[in-house]
């Protein structure tokens, strides 16, 4: 098992399939991105034999996320074989949903659960501002073959100041009244060259509960307050879904996180809101042995550290987000 110095058990790795996406959110990364050479990136059996090192040190559950993760080349024979690894009892991923519409029925097949689409608004206009050039219809028609192709689905919207902080928010929340979905309301997070725009855009979980209560209702807490994954939840009176809210920012969930990160160029990312990694991509390619990347990945979890330093304005500089896959 993968303990960290502050007793946690580390068992949930979030795999970065590729740096590329087909948008270019506005609070992800710059429209002039420049993406990594596919050398550069951690290959196929580089990242089966890195899910089969992980499970041996008790990983269990595994996210597959990007940049956008259906933009891999394999990508289905990626998730066949990753779930049917032994020691795999999870596979799910997150995506923009623009590729689901025919991907996500050969994705279930292969052995996927979940998956967690983005949607930051209902409105098409907006959809296309914050997206730079998507289709919020692209994005349904992915969310309606997800629920056929018998995929959990859950919503995810970031919300940001002067975009989609208003009746936007109300209307995501509206959804859960008729659909037994999870939305969830994403924090803005600063990161590298964009942390100037995402800091002045932030909006707090309570503005948001606020604005939702005064349109739809009282909201009362879901699981006694108890967390689920990263998201406090609540529900709308009569609604079917729930109302998540993901806030690492105001108030982080270190106690409670059980996760890694493996960036698409192999290193291993400790906490998604510090820089520090570890190198996992040369020991590969140097021809390390099993229980030499082993003894590199225990070590590094090891070293997990607790608690972002925002509030000290100690920003992760060195990625965007769609390098480290949320
Ligand atoms: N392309 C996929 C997608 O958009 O769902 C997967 C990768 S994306 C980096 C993973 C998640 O991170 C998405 O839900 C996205 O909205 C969120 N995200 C991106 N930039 C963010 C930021 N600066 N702060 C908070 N969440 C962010
Ligand atoms: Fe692409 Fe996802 Fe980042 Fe948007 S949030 S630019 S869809 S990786």
């Amino acid at each position: 098992m993968a303990i960290d110095q502050y007793g946690r058990s580390i068992n949930y790795l979030r795999i970065s399939l590729t740096d590329k996406c087909n948008l270019r959110c506005v609070y992800c990364m710059p429209e002039d991105i420049t993406f990594r050479p596919r050398a550069e990136l951690l290959q196929d059996d580089e990242i089966l034999r890195l899910v089969r090192l992980f499970t041996e040190v008790g990983f269990h559950k595994f996210r597959l996320t990007g940049g956008e993760p259906t933009v891999r080349a394999n990508c289905v024979e990626l998730v066949d074989a990753i779930a049917h690894s032994p020691g795999v009892k999870t596979v799910v991923m997150t995506t923009n949903g623009l590729l689901l519409d025919k991907m996500a029925q050969p994705l279930a097949d292969a052995g996927l659960q979940r998956v967690n689409i983005s949607i930051d608004t209902l409105d098409p206009q907006k959809f296309k501002k914050l997206t730079r050039w998507g289709e919020v219809g692209d994005v349904w028609r992915g969310i309606y073959a997800a629920e056929a192709a018998g995929l959990g689905v859950k919503l995810n919207s970031v919300v940001v100041r002067g975009y989609n902080d208003q009746q936007d928010v109300v209307d995501m929340a509206r959804l859960t009244l008729e659909n037994a979905w999870q939305v969830r309301f994403i924090e803005m997070m600063p990161f590298g060259d964009v942390a100037d725009f995402q800091q002045a855009g932030i909006v707090s979980e309570q503005e948001l509960r606020k604005r939702i209560a005064a349109a739809l209702g009282p909201l009362s807490v879901v699981n006694g307050g108890q967390l689920d994954g990263e998201a406090s939840l609540y529900q709308l009176p009569h609604a079917l879904g729930t109302l998540g809210f993901i806030s690492s920012v105001t108030q982080p969930f270190c106690a409670s996180c059980t996760r890694a990160r493996l960036t698409a160029d192999g290193r291993l990312r400790l906490c998604l809101l510090r820089e520090r990694e570890v190198n996992l991509l040369d020991p590969l390619r140097q021809g390390a042995t099993d229980a030499e990347m082993l003894d590199i990945i225990t070590k590094a979890i090891w070293r997990k550290p607790w608690g972002h330093k925002l509030g000290q304005d100690i920003i992760p500089l060195n990625r965007v987000m769609s390098e480290i896959g949320g």
